[in-house]
């Protein structure tokens, strides 16, 4: 039987997400066709994209990358090129694709995956931000548009995979007990909280086991990264963090697991690479090859788990209460941390101001209901003010 052609358009082509996502969809011509590809400012890397995927469109959030691009691509490439936000969620809503991967880093990532739920997609989320600061609106577009939201985060893809797709979202009514959350550590897991102050971001972008874009690299490192999961978790399985246990995993080899009412754990184990989820998702509910290489058990040995350490990485604690705090909180939490991790990044401040930074814009912050995107985006822009006033004061 041949398969159906999917139409793919591709947010944050040029990042790590994206490019695996190409590697997924060029090994399987006859399944995917590129319709869009859209990213930040790489304009070199985005000729080089265009080129080999001769996608309709490309994007460029950057204007001045968008001349540069149509520069580079002459008269007659066939490619189209946008630019800016309008750009993006014009590809993202185009009736000539089925298929958007929302893999933009960031807040940035928000509005174009919208689009795509709007226009009722099969929505590929990496995501997470986007679904951390406007969770209960993000999911009620999606039942209102019908879009098939498929969870790439590695995590809540495994999640995913364990449950019976008729109760993605009600694991009560599944016998669901407990979502364990598996987490890798990050680099600094064993480090003592006196050194924490003087790691560098070369430190904290080496991942022991995955190679990622370089903030969410240092998220990891924080463990802010598993409490956006977290709040990822709660929305799109329609449970709360109560339900949820974080258990840190440092070989990342079991992805998540769900525990049910007779006592089984059903667990997703592979090596730790996103062409898993993302072909998951890409050719859900069919099973294509991703290119990734077989899990060796006999070489991995044993299996560790240890419980987070709230102490000396307080992210994850915020994260959970602004969770519980709801409304605008998360999107507060997400704006100061996005601007945290940029200062952090540049070297203005140190590892351990991210968590500082955060709790005082998020006790500055009053919370409001999330009654619209348009609060969501005041309170957000509101939110980065605050932290990089902040992060001036903190400066080193
Ligand atoms: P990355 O930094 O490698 O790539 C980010 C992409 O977003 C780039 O293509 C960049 O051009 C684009 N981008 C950035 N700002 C933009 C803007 N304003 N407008 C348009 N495009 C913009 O990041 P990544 O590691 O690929 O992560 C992407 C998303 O996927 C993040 O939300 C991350 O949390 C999530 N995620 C990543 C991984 C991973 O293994 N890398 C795993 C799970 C989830
Ligand atoms: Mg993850």
């Amino acid at each position: 039987m041949t398969a159906v052609i999917r139409h793919v358009t591709l947010l944050g082509a040029t990042g790590s997400i994206g490019l695996s996502t190409l590697d997924v969809v060029r090994r399987h011509p006859d399944r995917f066709r590129v319709h869009a590809l859209a990213a930040s400012s790489r304009d070199a890397d985005m000729e080089t994209l265009c080129r080999e995927f001769l996608p309709r469109y490309a994007v460029m959030a950057d204007p001045d990358a968008a001349v540069r691009l149509r520069e580079r691509l002459g008269a007659g490439s066939g490619v189209e090129v946008l630019a800016g936000v309008d750009g993006l969620c014009q590809v993202a809503s185009d009736p000539a694709a089925d298929t958007v991967m929302a893999a933009i880093v960031g807040a940035a990532g928000l509005s174009p995956t919208l689009a795509a739920v709007r226009a009722g997609k099969r929505v590929l989320l990496a995501n997470k931000e986007a679904l951390v600061m406007s969770g209960g609106l993000f999911m009620e577009a999606v039942r209102h548009s019908g879009a098939e939201l498929l969870p790439i985060d590695s995590e809540h893809n495994a999640i995913f995979q364990c449950l019976p797709p008729a109760h993605v979202r009600n694991l009560r009514a599944a016998g669901i007990t407990r979502i364990l959350l598996t987490a890798s550590g990050g680099p600094f897991r064993n480090m003592p909280a006196d050194q924490l102050a003087t790691v560098t971001p070369e430190q904290a972008c080496a991942h022991p086991n995955w190679a990622m874009g370089r903030k969410i690299s240092v998220d990891s490192a924080s463990l802010m990264n598993k409490g956006l999961e977290l709040i990822e978790a709660c929305w799109l399985f329609n449970t709360d963090p109560g339900n949820i246990e974080v258990h840190v995993h440092p070989e990342s080899i079991i992805h998540s697991m769900v525990e049910y009412a007779d006592g089984s754990v059903l667990a997703q184990l592979g090596s730790p690479d996103m062409r898993t989820p993302i072909a998951n998702g890409l050719a859900w509910p069919e099973r294509i090859d991703a290119g990734v290489a077989p899990l060796d058990l006999f070489a991995i040995g044993r299996f560790h788990f240890e419980r987070p350490d709230m102490q000396r990485f307080p992210c994850l604690g915020l994260a959970a209460e602004a969770f519980s705090q709801g409304g605008t909180a998360p999107a507060v939490l997400n704006a100061a941390n996005e601007e945290a991790v940029a200062a952090f990044l540049q070297g203005r401040v140190r590892f351990t101001d991210i968590p500082v930074i955060i709790e005082q814009v998020l006790c500055r912050t009053p919370v409001a209901p999330a009654d619209s995107f348009d609060t969501i985006f005041a309170r957000d822009s509101e939110a980065r003010q605050r932290a990089r006033e902040q992060i001036r004061q903190q400066a080193v």
